[in-house]
Formats: structure tokens, C-alpha cells, sequence
């Protein structure tokens, strides 16, 4: 992750278009390089205009199923803050972990999205974060939990503290974030297959949205805002044929 940042940023300096890899493609949320083109941006983006299980959706109609409960191992692992041009995101330490479907996913990062990318029965909230996990084959499952306007959340207090205000190479935290403050207490969830919702918008992806909401402060919520300067959420998608489970 650190290495693929570093390479992008070199990329950027010396950017060249006609032999840019994907890493080094720019897209936006608005634009000429919005959302509804970034298929069109590069091959490898090809999924983002192609694909048929794409993120984020409105969950609104679900299915009863006997979802199991997840099991979280983690640690205050959050060691980085890395501001990337896209969003707040914080690199993770080795050791943390999802078990999901009897196989382990290492938390690899969280970073957010304003307003949320994922709405609920219709319902948009001011701010979404999504805990990106990853197994040995690469397969993801993305926890998502909804913040709404209230107590200050302190999983945010040290990345808010040292919240870069351009793009740039990861800082050191001073204190390591703990992402089990970014869960309800309550850990009911819908599951639903999907995608990244940035390029490449690659798909197998396995969706934990968490049914609770928890809080972060007006400061908090203000502060990504200013920082990233315009709203950071892709469309919603099609559902299509998927099924999202409750
Ligand atoms: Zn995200």
C-alpha cells in the first residue's frame, strides 16, 4: 500500500498520459473525470461503466437470511494518515482482523466518504466510513458504518488532529487509531455483493454495511468536508439482480 502510494506519486510528477499505468489515472467526482466517465478513463477502469454488481446502492428491499455474527480480532493498529486527493484514509498495522464466511480478512485501512456513498431505506447520512479488509488472495470485504451528528468519535481524534489538508505521502500518527471505536456496539448487518467505489470499481467485493449508525461531532463532520473540499461519494448503482441481506 505504501510502496503503490510512493509509486503514485512519482507518477504524478512525472506524469506522462500515453504510458500511465491505472495507479496513475486521474479521476475526480466531478467533472470531465467524474463518476459517469471513469470507464472510459482507462481500460482498467472498464468495470466502472460494465459492471452489473457495482457500490454503492440504496439498501432498500432485503431478504431474511441467518447471517452470522462477525467476528472482529482487532487492535489500535491505525499507525498513518494519508491524505490521497480522494479522501482521509488510515493505514492499518498487520494483525488485525475480520472473519467472514470461515476465512480471515486483515484490516489493511479505513478512509470515509461525505455525504455517504451507501444510503439506507433512502436514507443518506452526513458521513460513511469503510474498514477495507483483505485475505492472502486478495479477495475484500469492506465494513461500512454510517456516522451520524453527535459525541466526538475517538477512532477520528488523532487522523482529525493531524488531518493533512493536500495530498501528500502517509504521516506517522502519534498515537495509533483503534478502528473498534468506528463499530456500534450493536453489530447487526445487511451483506450484499459489490464493488469498489473507486476505479478500477473492481467487483467480488463482500459489503458488511453495519445497521447502527455511530456518531461523530459537528467539528469532526465539518473538518473532512473542508479538508476534501467537495462532496466525495460515487452515484448510486443499480442494484439489479442482487439480493441484500438482513
Ligand atoms: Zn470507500
Amino acid at each position: 500500500m505504501k510502496n503503490k502510494t510512493l509509486l503514485l506519486f512519482a507518477g504524478l510528477t512525472l506524469l506522462s498520459h500515453t504510458t500511465c499505468s491505472a495507479d496513475d489515472v486521474h479521476w475526480s467526482y466531478a467533472g470531465e473525470e467524474g463518476p459517469e466517465k471513469w470507464g472510459r478513463l482507462s481500460s482498467e477502469f472498464i468495470m466502472c461503466s460494465l459492471g452489473r454488481n457495482q457500490s454503492p446502492i440504496d439498501l432498500a428491499e432485503f431478504i431474511e437470511a441467518d447471517l452470522k455474527p462477525l467476528e472482529f480480532a482487532y487492535q489500535p493498529g491505525g499507525t498513518e494518515v494519508l491524505h490521497n486527493g480522494h479522501t482521509i484514509q488510515v493505514n492499518y498495522a498487520p494483525g488485525s482482523t475480520i472473519t467472514v464466511d470461515g476465512r480471515e480478512f486483515e484490516l489493511k485501512q479505513f478512509h470515509f466518504h461525505a455525504p455517504s456513498e451507501n444510503i439506507i431505506k433512502g436514507k443518506p447520512y452526513p458521513l460513511e466510513g469503510h474498514l477495507v479488509h483483505a485475505d492472502s488472495n486478495g479477495n475484500v470485504v469492506v465494513v461500512a458504518v454510517m456516522f451520524t451528528e453527535g459525541a466526538s468519535n475517538t477512532a477520528l481524534k488523532e487522523a482529525w488532529q493531524q488531518m493533512p489538508n493536500r495530498a501528500g505521502a502517509p504521516q506517522p500518527l502519534s498515537t495509533p487509531a483503534d478502528a473498534g471505536n468506528l463499530l456500534p456496539s450493536d453489530r447487526d448487518y445487511y451483506r450484499f455483493n459489490g464493488s469498489l467505489t473507486t476505479p478500477p470499481c473492481s467487483e467480488g467485493v463482500r459489503w458488511l454495511v453495519m445497521k447502527k449508525s455511530i456518531t461523530a461531532s459537528k467539528d469532526q463532520l465539518a473538518k473532512f468536508t473542508q479538508v476534501m473540499q467537495h462532496p466525495t461519494n460515487r452515484p448510486l448503482q443499480a442494484v439489479n439482480a442482487r439480493a441484500v441481506l438482513q
